[in-house]
């Protein structure tokens, strides 16, 4: 019988491998943090005020860098060249390397800059609103590339090796997608066997969509090691590239990200020594979901910088074409758009820099929920973001940033930036596997202390013991989720957002009671509640945008911040609402049902 927590007995076989596997691969650790207690109905809002706020050394660090990154890209890149030309010139990969952007995180005792995960964020935000092919070069290498996993889960060997090489501008890649491995890794077919003298395993199979894989130097690669045991575990391995058995099939293109170097590669009897094994034996799926937490911060990071620049052009095009007799701007229409984007600037923004100081305060800090929730909100906000501005810009918006400038036209490059950040709600967790995941972490504290009820695996006597107990603990936690109390707000806060966070308090504990309703009206059946669940989900991650940016604005204090986050609650709450009031309301089922018998099942 499988050691999940959920009963998979009901479920499909392949259902029943990609949970068994989700599961055995999440980290158990309880959840702590003010996004979970969001969930449980009881936010202490002390945990959030003060705003962390960057050390002021470190904040100097980091700046003599992005002024460094600033001046390069304005000076010595054109996005729109790489754009059009699919290539970025050696000259550009030299000069980041020279000035340590492949190493941002990298110890300085292993060549790198070693800045903190806040100013790493901070040069996303650069990046994100110049080029997205350099903050997709840089963020693949560093974020999923060698450097994160081997400062997490490296050997003091393995970081010896190879993170210099990484610091000086060797490129690294991530490979764990499969023409039948998306979402779901329980399908992977790369394989790897430790041959008989324990000394490497021999590992085929071919990976799909390896960004940076054309010019890396070595990969991440995960791979099956399955043994009779555990059938489906998955290791994570370092191949080098001249390896013999590597081999690129093919580059890939896509819509936007034309400058991407991302491939097909295949493994044909690679010998990989057993060194070379990142983190334990088994636990690759562990070292690629933990690798990915932290990593996750870089996505929304770069929404940041694409959020600013859009702002930044959408205004500048608002406030001075006139169209009906005034300047767009005036249009309600057109100033609603440029609200959202400040707002949602300024939302994600603060997402990032609370979940970086997270990591910065403890380098072990469990961020789960606020990354994936970061990832989340940040990259749909970015890809909003984008088309609002192409919007605001009109025929202009569509227009290329070359045939603009051919014109004489200043030449705005939301055309390519929008074909750009497309990608960012579908790699490193796609929107739906956010939405699922968060649920399930949330589910996580009742399913611990109720799973076992429902669970057909388990002993009457199990069972009943369990519901016993859920019920004592229950009856003391329901009725708290009535209480109107709300804790840790600063006495001199500004009117307006105490009470908004008020309101977050009462609206967390109706999410909080909410959930639990879901759990005890549809059982082990709220797994297929995916819209359901999304709601929640939505509705937890407004609440702490709402919060973290009430919070940042009141440590900034100025009239901008604090009329943004002013509005950023009004528009939060308001979509809260909607969200609470589309619960048993929304045709959920009757879409389903369409969508089968459209699919002829
Ligand atoms: C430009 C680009 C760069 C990439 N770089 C890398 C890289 O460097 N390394 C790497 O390993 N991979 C990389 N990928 C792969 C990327 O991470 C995957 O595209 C992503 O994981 C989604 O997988 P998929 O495209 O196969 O979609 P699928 O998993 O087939 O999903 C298709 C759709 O179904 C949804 N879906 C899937 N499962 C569920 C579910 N259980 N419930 C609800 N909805 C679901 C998805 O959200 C999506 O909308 C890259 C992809 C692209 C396009």
């Amino acid at each position: 019988m499988s050691d999940s927590i959920i009963d998979t007995t009901k479920m499909s076989e392949g259902q029943r491998a990609a949970l068994e596997l989700a599961e055995s691969s999440r980290d158990t650790r309880e959840l702590s943090g003010f996004a979970a207690s969001i969930f449980d109905g009881a936010p202490d809002f002390s945990t959030i005020f003060p705003f962390p706020v960057q050390p002021e050394d470190d904040r100097k660090k980091g700046n003599v860098f992005l002024q460094k990154l600033r001046t390069f890209l304005s000076g010595k890149t054109d996005p729109d060249a790489i754009d059009r030309e699919g290539e970025i010139p050696d000259s550009v990969f030299e000069g980041l390397a020279e000035m340590g952007a492949f190493g941002i995180k990298i110890p300085q005792k292993y060549g790198g800059l070693g800045l903190s995960q806040t100013n790493y964020s901070r040069a996303a935000m650069v990046l994100g609103g110049h080029c997205g092919n350099l903050t997709a070069l840089l963020s693949a290498h560093q974020s999923i590339g060698l450097p994160q996993p081997l400062l997490v889960f490296g050997t003091d060997a393995q970081k010896e090796k190879y993170l210099p090489q990484c610091a000086k501008g060797g490129v690294s890649a991530f490979a764990l997608t499969e023409k039948e491995v998306g979402s779901d890794p329980a399908r992977m077919k790369t394989e790897a066997v430790l041959s008989e003298d324990g000394t490497h395993y021999t590992l085929s199979g071919e990976k799909l969509w390896c960004t940076n894989s054309l010019k890396a130097f070595a990969l991440i690669v995960m791979a099956r090691t399955a043994t009779p045991e555990k059938p489906r575990a998955t290791t994570a391995f370092i191949v080098e590239m001249n390896q013999p058995g590597v081999e690129i099939v093919t580059r890939c293109h896509f819509m936007g990200l034309k400058a991407l170097y991302n491939g097909v590669v295949r493994f044909t009897d690679v010998k990989v020594p057993v060194e070379n094994v990142v983190g334990d034996v088994g636990k690759g799926l562990k070292v690629a979901l933990t690798t990915l937490n932290t990593g996750r911060i870089t996505l929304p990071a770069a929404c940041v910088g694409l959020l600013d620049r859009s702002l930044e052009m959408a205004l500048a095009w608002s406030s001075t074409r006139v169209q009906w007799g005034q300047e767009i701007g005036k249009h309600a229409a057109i100033a609603g758009k440029l609200a959202d984007l400040a707002a949602d600037k300024f939302a994600t923004e603060s997402l990032v820099l609370y979940t970086s100081a997270l990591v910065d305060a403890d380098k072990n800090a469990d961020i789960r929920m606020e990354a994936a929730m970061a990832k989340l909100w940040g990259t749909e906000a970015g890809w909003k973001g984008a088309d609002s501005t192409m919007q605001i810009k009109g025929g202009r918006g569509y227009e290329t940033a070359d045939s603009l400038r051919n014109r004489g036209e200043t030449p705005d490059p939301i055309e390519r930036l929008l074909r750009d950040c497309r990608i960012n709600t579908i790699f490193e967790g796609s929107t739906e596997i956010m939405h699922l995941f968060i649920a399930r972490e949330a589910l996580d504290p009742h399913l611990r202390r109720g799973a076992a009820v429902l669970d057909s695996r388990k002993d009457f006597a199990i069972r009943a013991q369990t519901a016993i107990s859920a019920g004592f603990f229950y009856s003391l936690w329901y009725p708290k989720k009535y209480l109107p109390t709300t804790s840790g707000l600063p006495n001199d806060l500004d009117t307006e957002l105490a009470r908004a966070l008020r309101k977050v308090s009462s609206l967390s504990r109706k999410l909080a009671r909410t959930i639990l309703h879901s759990m005890a009206r549809y059982g082990s059946a709220l797994e297929k509640k995916q819209l359901l669940l999304a709601r929640l989900v939505d509705i937890a991650t407004e609440l702490l945008t709402i919060s973290l940016s009430a919070s940042r604005a009141y440590a900034l204090g100025d009239k901008e911040s604090l009329e943004t986050a002013r509005y950023i609650a009004r528009r939060g709450i308001t979509r809260c609402k909607t969200l609470f009031s589309e619960n048993g309301k929304a045709p959920d089922g009757a879409g389903y049902r369409l969508a089968q018998s459209l699919m002829g099942k």
